[in-house]
């Protein structure tokens, strides 16, 4: 009884855990849709002030191009690629918890056919 209440829990804790990584998966993504949008269509409505000449530049300025003031952003090129490496990064490793998950649970099935 106690056994099955405890594996029910961890099916559920692995479950969780696929569905984070799903989750996460499909926030990179975004994220990196994001970033490409961004890379074709650099000039954001919002304005900020550059911090040495007061300029106004865009939000998602690298540099400012009336001084030359870096802000030292990652570029969104950089961004891109990491953001595509943590999705396939979250997306394989929900798709290994999936199976993962799945073999557990044939090994069950197989265990509970077999002793009743
Ligand atoms: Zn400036």
């Amino acid at each position: 009884m106690f056994e099955r209440i405890n594996n029910i829990m961890g099916n559920l804790f692995g479950i969780g855990i696929i569905i984070a990584m799903f989750v996460l998966a499909v926030l990179a993504f975004k994220a990196m849709f994001r970033n490409i949008k961004r890379k074709f269509k650099p000039n954001s409505n919002n304005l900020i002030h550059c911090q040495s000449c007061r300029s106004a530049i865009s939000e998602d300025a690298f540099m400012c191009p009336h001084c030359g003031h870096h802000y030292g952003r990652s570029s969104a090129g950089n961004s891109i690629f990491y953001c595509l490496l943590a999705g396939c990064g979250f997306l394989l490793g929900a798709f290994y918890g999936l199976q993962l998950f799945f073999e557990e649970e044939e090994v069950l099935i197989f265990i509970q056919t077999y002793f009743n």
